[in-house]
């Protein structure tokens, strides 16, 4: 149906009426996609009809949502700030639509109000059942999957959602919209600074300029410098499960490996807890576009991939608690660990799985800490990109994230400087990268070039950049610093515990046997060191975080798979997923002498 063709019963939209609230929205890239009957009828063997009246609330903005509704006659409107005088349609949806978005199906609040406009009928179906449905009926969970990731998107786009009012200069701002930047949650950031709507809204509340930052959603709700677990909750992401929780399989961290594991783990029916720290998706979540995936030839955006592995490991039963940082780990009597977090609770289980990946380096110029968050950024991503669009940046790295970046913001900034220490980009960059990047009309490519200097107090201004071969200093005159220097691993935490390289990441196999400090552990347990294992057993680390590992997604989520058909070992399963029902060998190396040598190779 196009945008311009009208409901049954409705009415032409009379000269100079707000059109979105009257008409159907069009579909957008799949985002409203219209059921089929056949859809209809599966999913009503699974939920009932109910009669709507005009102003009926289905959906009510800021409340968690446990129903998925289907439009079978009349219409509803999806409300931001319903019954508030900022009340706006977003948009309209007629039969054979369906209300909600990525939230739903993650058990968040809703981020808009569902009305009904006119009499009519929905279906109800609980979101119970839809999950079930969605891992079942290939045809169902990808069109509903795909509009809610859609959906999200644009919600994102909008501006929806909750209001984060903060001055750019204030530290617990910067963090509060990392948060819920890489969360991917709706939000809009009223900065103190230069939006002019702040003073109203702090009049309107009450609250002076020196209570900020403040999180405000639905006129009702505000929340003064919340920590990220307080605006978690009020979000809806899950918590840390109960004090005391036994589980199989805990998995600390959220990016590629650990997503991959939860989604192995889950899916082969061992109860599995994932718990992140800041936020979904890792390293990749921030990447603008991964171009080197299989599977995906044009590219797939760190946010997208991350929306889709969370709805798998979800689909599956996996549970996943933002913000929780894990800060000790400890083998008890019974055969099982129990990890400490920041906020005190515990969380036990028979195997761990550790996907902590690696955090970017901080470049190491004077005065630069003043500057991170406004001008001086670790990642690259749409947020930051906006407000670069007439100013030149610099981007400081010569590796694949520092060449994505490049291309990424020249999408925005007028200019755009690579300012390389080595004196290639071959060394470590991908040829596919490089030959965009050479040929890009608004990147210059500075070799053999360190920043020395960062100028202005609020704001970065200009930088101080000298050629180490010559010692000629050169201003550059820019407004953002994109720093993509390497990193160092999230291992701090387990210093003293399990086997560590000399730069802190983590030893597994015959290395991690041979660097263990308490080789008793290993006693009497008719194996040996499995391959991702740590020097404990039942530990296993992958992805980034691992000593020798190869610093892709694509490995990360390899290794988070592999790494699960190792925990069945572990765990005594005798039929081990993958292994074709074959017993798990027990008895000496894990790994025949030949294999184990071609892995000690794919490992250095
Ligand atoms: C900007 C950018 C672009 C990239 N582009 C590409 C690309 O195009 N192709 C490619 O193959 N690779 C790319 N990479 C590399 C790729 O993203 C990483 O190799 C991959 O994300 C590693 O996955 P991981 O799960 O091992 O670790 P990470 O992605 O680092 O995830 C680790 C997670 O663990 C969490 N964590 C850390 N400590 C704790 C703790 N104590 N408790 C709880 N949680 C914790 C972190 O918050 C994080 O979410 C890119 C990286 C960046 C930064």
């Amino acid at each position: 149906m196009s945008g311009d063709q009208l409901l049954p019963g409705e009415e032409p939209v009379p000269e100079g009426t707000d059109e979105a609230a009257c008409r159907e929205t069009p579909d957008v890239n799949g985002a409203y996609p219209r059921l089929t009957e056949d859809q209809i009828a599966r999913l009503t063997e699974r939920g009932q009809h109910r009669s709507t009246a005009p102003n009926d609330v289905l959906i009510q903005e800021g409340e968690r949502c446990e129903t998925f509704f289907v439009v079978l006659s009349g219409s509803v409107a999806v409300v931001e700030d319903y019954g508030t005088p900022e009340e706006h349609v977003l948009r309209v949806h007629g039969p054979g639509r369906f209300m909600g978005e990525l939230g739903l199906l993650h058990g968040q609040v809703a981020f808009y109000s569902a009305v009904a406009r006119e009499p009519g009928q929905v279906l109800v179906v609980s979101v119970d059942e839809l999950r079930r449905l969605v891992a079942r009926d290939a045809t169902i969970g990808d069109v509903v999957l795909r509009a809610c990731l859609g959906r999200r998107a644009l919600l994102v786009g909008q501006g929806a959602g909750f209001r984060i009012i903060g001055s750019r200069y204030s530290p617990d701002t910067r963090r509060l919209r990392e948060f819920a930047i890489r969360n991917r949650l709706p939000h809009r950031w009223i900065d103190l600074e230069t939006d002019e709507e702040a003073e109203g809204l702090l009049r309107r509340f009450g609250v002076g300029p020196e209570e900020t930052p403040l999180v405000i959603w639905r006129d009702t709700t505000l929340l003064r410098n919340p920590g990220n677990a307080a605006l978690a909750r009020l979000i809806g992401l899950p918590a840390l499960p109960a004090a005391g929780c036994h589980g199989d399989v805990l998995i600390v961290g959220s990016g590629p490996a650990g997503l991959a594991a939860a989604v192995y783990a889950a899916s082969e029916g061992l109860s599995t807890t994932v718990v992140e720290a800041l936020a979904t998706g890792g390293q990749a979540g921030t990447s603008s576009r991964i171009e080197n995936l299989l599977g995906f030839p044009s590219g797939i955006s760190g946010a997208e991939l991350t929306e889709r592995a969370l709805l798998q490991a979800d689909k599956f039963g996996a549970r996943i608690s933002i913000p929780a940082e894990a800060t000790g780990l400890r083998p008890e009597d019974d055969d099982h660990y129990v990890v400490a977090f920041a906020d005190g609770s515990r969380i036990a289980a028979r195997a761990v799985v550790l996907a902590v990946g690696a955090r970017y380096r901080r470049l190491q110029v004077p005065g630069i800490e003043r500057l991170e968050g406004t001008s001086v950024h670790y990642s690259a991503n749409v947020y930051e990109a906006q407000q670069c669009r007439t100013d030149p940046v610099a981007v400081v790295g010569g590796g694949n994230s520092a060449g994505q970046a490049v291309l990424f913001l020249a999408g925005y900034a007028p200019k755009v400087y690579l300012l390389v220490r080595g004196p290639s980009l071959e060394a470590h960059m991908s040829r596919y990268l490089i030959d965009q990047v050479d040929a890009h009309p608004q990147v210059e490519v500075m070799l053999h070039t360190e920043v020395t200097k960062v100028v202005g107090r609020q704001v970065l201004e200009e930088l101080d950049v000298v050629d180490n071969r010559t010692g000629r200093h050169r201003p550059l005159a820019v407004r953002g610093l994109f720093v993509f220097t390497g990193a160092d691993p999230h291992t701090e935490w387990l210093a003293g515990t399990i086997a560590l390289d000399s730069r802190g990441f983590v030893l597994t196999g015959p290395e991690a046997l041979e660097a263990c400090a308490r080789p008793e552990v290993w006693h009497g347990r008719g194996r040996s060191c499995m391959t991702l294992e740590a020097s404990l057993p039942g530990v296993f680390a992958v992805g980034d975080v691992r000593s020798g590992s190869v610093k892709r997604v694509a490995s990360a989520a390899g290794e988070g798979a592999m790494a699960i058909h190792f925990v069945h070992r572990h765990l005594g399963h005798s039929a081990v997923p993958g292994s074709m029902g074959t017993p798990a060998p027990v008895g000496g190396s894990d790994v025949s002498p030949r294999i184990r040598h071609k892995e000690s190779a794919w490992l250095a």
